[in-house]
């Protein structure tokens, strides 16, 4: 027990109130400007952004990640009758916009970094239900998945690759962003993520003029000029008013990343002889831990005994998608199961994670968990 405030496993609020001047200034001129949607602000912001994922990027935002993935599909032409590779250890929303657009979901297992492994999608490939047009890797918890192989496989039958970077905002793979890998990028701009709005928001990335100009138009009723809908489209706007908001976070966003990698570098110091697994890190990436995630054979008495002992942990995620009643026994799955997937699932937890951690937190963060991860294994 602790007469101290408990440390959260995230922290929303302390990433505004580090910025609140400028972004309480960004508001205003925002609600002064009597301009709400789709304004000099997402502009600004989309340029922003697609400079900070690479050169030659363009940026179209929109109101959510689940809705970046969907435009991404659709604007490749990804529906009814295609198949769509991706992982089941990932955020709902992945799978969710997959079946959103009509198209079959063939979930594949993770490797060891927590991502697409590689040979899990070339068996995926064999004897698919439907044929394969695209492949969704997620570079979860901010590190990259293992793009190589994922594009050499990918490359070779003809299969469109979108990145889905909503957990790594300006991670690295083989010396540049993620995002630049794929034939099109989706980012989640949810409050929580690297990069965080402070509501609902989200930014598809491509480096195709011709896919841009596609997305734009799907983002708002496949409208090319105003009230004249030339494709089919949908509403998927963001607000001028997080787009501002997110200008000002977009350009905290390299100090912040720095800083969660200074806490995993501290974390991973002072675990170092714990009874626990440390996150493994891929060469050759630079990974920007969104979630710092151990594993523990008794992951429950261990976040028990942090809870008790002020600090706050997290499980990301603790049911697979192939496993949730909406999915279970209906999903495809790659030949051989998912079963890094499921052991994942049981074992894993996430630290306290966000940039204003201070050097005391983690200094705390780091001797609960050395003091609870034996204790929790002794009492197994
Ligand atoms: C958060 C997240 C999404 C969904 O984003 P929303 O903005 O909540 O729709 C998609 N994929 C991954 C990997 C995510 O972490």
């Amino acid at each position: 027990m602790t007469d101290v405030a408990p440390i959260p496993q995230t922290d929303p609020r302390a990433g505004y109130l580090a910025a609140r001047t400028d972004i309480d200034a960004a508001v205003a001129r925002v609600l002064e400007s009597g301009w709400y949607i789709l304004g000099k602000e997402v502009a600004a912001f989309e340029a922003e952004f697609a400079a900070f994922v690479g050169p030659g990027q363009h940026g179209i935002g929109v109101a959510n990640g689940t809705d970046a993935l969907v435009l991404a599909l659709r604007a490749l032409g990804v529906g009814p009758g295609d198949g769509v590779v991706t992982v089941a250890h990932t955020a709902v929303a992945t799978v969710a916009a997959v079946e959103l657009v009509g198209a079959t979901a063939i979930l594949a297992d993770i490797d060891r970094g927590y991502t697409l492994d590689p040979v899990s999608f070339a068996a995926a490939l064999e004897r698919p239900p439907v044929p394969v047009k695209a492949v969704i890797p997620v570079h979860l918890y901010g590190q990259p998945a293992d793009m190589g192989p994922i594009l050499e496989i990918a490359r070779a039958r003809g299969i469109a690759v979108i990145e889905d970077c909503s957990q790594a905002h300006g991670a690295v793979w083989n010396g540049k962003a993620v995002g630049n890998w794929g034939d099109v990028a989706a980012y989640s701009l949810y409050p929580t993520k690297n990069l965080g709005a402070l509501g609902d928001g989200g930014i598809v990335t491509t480096p195709d003029a011709a896919l841009a100009d596609r997305l734009r138009m799907l983002r708002e009723y496949g409208w090319k000029s105003r009230y004249v809908s030339d494709i089919p489209g949908q509403n998927t706007r963001l607000d001028e008013l997080q787009a501002a908001i997110l200008r000002v976070k977009l350009a905290r966003l390299p100090a912040e990343n720095a800083r969660r990698r200074a806490v995993a570098a501290a974390y991973d110091a002072g675990l170092a002889d714990a009874a626990l697994e440390r996150p493994w890190r891929r060469p050759d990436t630079t990974h920007v831990f969104h979630q710092y995630v151990l594993r523990h054979p008794d992951r429950e008495g261990l976040k028990a005994r942090l809870r008790d002992r002020g600090v706050m942990t997290n499980v990301h995620y603790p049911v697979p998608v192939h496993l949730q009643p909406a999915y279970r026994d209906r999903v495809a799955l790659a030949p051989g199961g998912l079963p890094n997937t499921e052991a994942a699932a049981l074992a894993i937890l996430s630290l306290p994670m966000f940039a204003q951690l201070s050097d005391a937190d983690v200094g705390r963060v780091v001797e609960a968990v050395r003091a609870s991860a034996d204790l929790a294994l002794a009492a197994e």
